[in-house]
């Protein structure tokens, strides 16, 4: 199975509460068919105070979205988009924008 989201891949959240939201991918859970995304979906969590001097409080952490929630997002149309993949002769594939024609 070929995954079309990889970490460090920059996407575009499409539906739910995150949705126009763009950010870094920083972890695939391919059996989940999840990604957390840097800064999307966040949710406050306790910090655990690791010594006394150091000071609780809130830190966000981001949690996984499902992957149909996402599209790569393309800066040549500024959006999100459909990829494509596209082998070349050597067999190295290359993900290529539907729209644009370019290689994401
Ligand atoms: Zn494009």
């Amino acid at each position: 199975m070929s995954l079309k989201i990889k970490k460090g891949d920059k996407v575009i959240v499409n539906s739910g509460k995150s949705k126009g939201k763009k950010g870094k991918v920083l972890t695939v859970f391919s059996a989940k068919q999840r990604a957390v995304v840097e800064g999307v979906n966040l949710v406050k969590k306790h910090k655990r105070r690791k010594s006394e001097s150091e000071q609780g409080g809130f830190e966000e952490i981001p949690l996984p979205l499902h992957l149909s929630t996402m599209q790569l997002f393309c800066p040549n149309c500024n959006k999100g988009v459909k990829t494509k993949i596209e082998i070349a002769k050597d067999k190295t594939k290359t993900r290529v924008c539907k729209k644009c024609q370019k290689a994401i």
